[in-house]
């Protein structure tokens, strides 16, 4: 069921089913929230968000399904735990941000910024290498999201390859780690527990 809401943008729609799911999903006590923004004045990474924490808190609990889940906040947010830290209310911020980036994978939110893109690329190297191979995430990434074809960034991606190579930040060949099988193993798990 979907109700119509008058916003700022007119009327929107609002999907009560959306908020369950997160309240649900994340049992991060949602509902406790009320507003004192806290979470927001102590973001060190509100600056490029699109919402601020508390906006986005805000439009979960309305319901407001598509502008949260087409907005770049929750896939920008770097899980560290400060706004958490900071509420009043022990709301687990983080883990709605985490229940939001699974809704949107599920749903097909990925668009609006070549971060879910980026995700999947690091989780596919530590599936074959154990851990993280910069080198490789680094070319994978150009090539699948196609910024290796953007001449004019040329330049600038490879002075910075160049610093990191010449700091010892890139090795060529990835490290062999103990234990590969077992990481192997375990995403095995999740992709058959995840479909
Ligand atoms: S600090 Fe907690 S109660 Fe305050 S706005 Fe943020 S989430 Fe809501
Ligand atoms: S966990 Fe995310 S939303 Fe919270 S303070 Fe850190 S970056 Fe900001």
């Amino acid at each position: 069921m979907t109700v119509r809401l008058i916003s700022e943008r007119g009327t929107e729609s609002a999907d009560p089913a959306f908020t369950q799911e997160v309240l649900g999903a994340s049992a991060a006590h949602l509902e406790r929230c009320y507003q004192c923004q806290a979470c927001s004045s102590g973001c060190a990474f509100a600056y490029i968000f699109d919402y601020a924490p508390h906006q986005l808190l805000r439009m979960v609990q309305l319901g407001l399904k598509d502008r949260v889940l087409e907005s770049k906040t929750y896939w920008l947010c770097a899980s560290c735990e400060t706004c958490a830290t900071r509420c009043p209310n022990d709301i687990e911020i983080v883990q709605i941000m985490d229940t939001l980036r699974h809704i949107a994978f599920r749903e097909g939110y990925t668009k609006q910024t070549p971060l879910p893109l980026f995700h999947r690329t690091f989780l596919g190297g530590v599936k074959s290498y154990g851990k993280v191979f910069e080198l490789m995430l680094i070319l994978r990434y150009m090539l699948t999201s196609r910024d290796i074809f953007k001449l004019s960034e040329l330049p600038n991606n490879m002075k910075m390859g160049f610093n990191m190579f010449s700091r010892g930040k890139l090795a060529v060949l990835p490290d062999k780690i103990k234990g590969r099988a077992n990481i192997k193993r375990i995403f095995q798990q999740t992709e058959k527990k995840n479909g």
